[in-house]
């Protein structure tokens, strides 16, 4: 039987370990927190990674635990004016899952651990930590230390699905090639609900000094609860965003009547846009945010680290029925994902961060003009949803897979 150590069972290393289960793969899941980590994070799904989590069979119960979002509204701050409404009804017929789905990432990682659990017990190891690994031609041999101390495993092939401050990618030695933004973000959550100004499920607020991403998640259930992401200045500005004069400013901005007792959470983290020099060294692969970290703008970082595992087993089981191609498909692997994160991934939440702090009222009008006219041509306004959605660029994918070229 094949065999494969997945390291981090966060939503990427979930998917690739219950992905090469159900193929029939011998899989450890090695996760050194001891419970699932629930930290606020990423919330978004995709209509393609809602298709993959439904051929992994959790979809069903995901989709079920989160807030379909079929509309995505973008909106002016100064004048409240609401700008565009972009709708994911016109994919239909491009998939089956013609809307987005808020749903933590919490929630999908635990839900495709207890479908793991279901399949082979024992497969997930929490509160075990890999701390090293060597390779050679026939496979690798790893070193973990857990509860009942240390010992070796030795396996096919090793996931480092470790996020993104990867031991994996640093032991490969593999440059995170980018950058980080001088600002940072501050995450915000409130029970206040947004949807009598009209707000939707997700949303983009326009504005040069105090943009913002306002989106609901499902929580514990009904009501639910509000993120909104605000930019906020650089550690070293001497400024705390977290603070309550900072937090005051921003969410009154949004709505005079919030105030700080309707702030349940303060977070603030720096933000990286960066891509691995390479995805995979010998039998060692590198998923997720250990492969590529982008801004939340969009809600792409959990979708592509999704889509990565699922093309990664696609590729493992394709190497193992035919092991002369090992070497093509795995490099097809980097080629394809790396050429992901780069062309789409990177380009398109740079580009999304742009858009919402255009600084010049110039800058400004154009941006909502764009938007304004994208939205109100069907043509344009499909071929965008596509590309948001993730849709296009995988599909541009396949037709690059197609081509005689290649
Ligand atoms: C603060 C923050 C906020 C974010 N907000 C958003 C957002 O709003 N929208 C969005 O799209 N994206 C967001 N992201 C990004 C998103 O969370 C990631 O793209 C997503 O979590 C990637 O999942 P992953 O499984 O690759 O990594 P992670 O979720 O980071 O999981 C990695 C796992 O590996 C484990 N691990 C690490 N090293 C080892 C080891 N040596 N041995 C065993 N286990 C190990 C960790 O404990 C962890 O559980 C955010 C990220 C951060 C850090």
């Amino acid at each position: 039987m094949t065999s494969c150590a997945v390291i981090g069972a966060g939503p990427v290393g979930t998917s690739m370990a219950l992905a090469l289960l159900r193929q029939g793969f011998e899989v450890t899941l090695y996760e050194r927190e001891a419970s699932l980590p629930a930290d606020p994070r990423a919330a978004t799904l995709q209509p393609p990674t809602l298709e993959m989590l439904s051929e992994l069979g959790t979809g069903a119960e995901i989709i079920a635990k989160g807030l379909k979002a079929p509309v995505f509204q973008f909106r002016d701050r100064a004048s409240d004016e609401i700008l565009a409404e972009y709708d994911y009804g016109r994919l239909e017929g491009a998939t089956p899952y013609p809307f987005a789905v808020q749903c933590e990432q919490f929630k999908v990682a635990d839900t495709n651990a207890r479908a793991i659990e279901a399949l082979r017990p024992g497969t997930l190891r929490l509160a075990t930590e890999v701390t090293g690994f060597t390779q050679d031609a026939q496979g690798v041999t790893l070193t973990a230390r857990g509860p009942d101390g240390s010992h070796k495993q030795r396996v096919d092939y090793l996931v480092g699905c470790d996020g993104g401050r990867s031991a994996t990618r640093k032991t490969l030695g593999i440059a995170f090639e980018g950058f980080t933004y001088e600002e940072r973000f501050l995450v915000l959550t409130t029970p206040r609900d947004f949807f009598d100004r009209g707000f939707r499920v997700r949303n983009y607020v326009l504005d040069p000094t105090q943009w913002c991403a306002l989106f609901k998640v499902p929580h514990e259930g009904p009501p639910g609860l509000w993120r909104i992401v605000f930019p906020a200045p650089a550690a070293d500005a001497g400024l705390d965003p977290t603070s309550d004069d900072y937090v005051r400013a921003q969410i009154q901005g949004l709505d005079s009547t919030l105030d700080l007792p309707d702030i349940a959470h303060r977070n603030i983290y720096a933000v990286n846009q960066r891509v691995a020099a390479a995805f995979r060294k010998g039998r060692v692969f590198l998923a997720g945010d250990a492969a590529h970290v982008n801004n939340p703008l969009g809600g792409l970082g959990m979708n592509s680290g999704i889509h990565d595992a699922i093309n990664l087993a696609e590729k493992l089981v394709a190497a193992r029925a035919a092991p002369g191609d090992a070497e093509a498909l795995f490099e097809a692997y980097d080629r394809e994902r790396r050429g992901m994160a780069d062309r789409y991934v990177q380009a398109q939440t740079i580009q999304n961060k742009k858009r919402l702090e255009a600084r010049t009222p110039e800058a400004r009008r154009a941006a909502a003009e764009e938007l304004r006219a994208t939205c109100a041509d069907p043509e344009r306004h499909r071929a965008w949803v596509m590309n948001a959605s993730l849709i296009a660029g995988l599909a541009a994918l396949s037709d690059t897979e197609r081509s005689p070229a290649r």
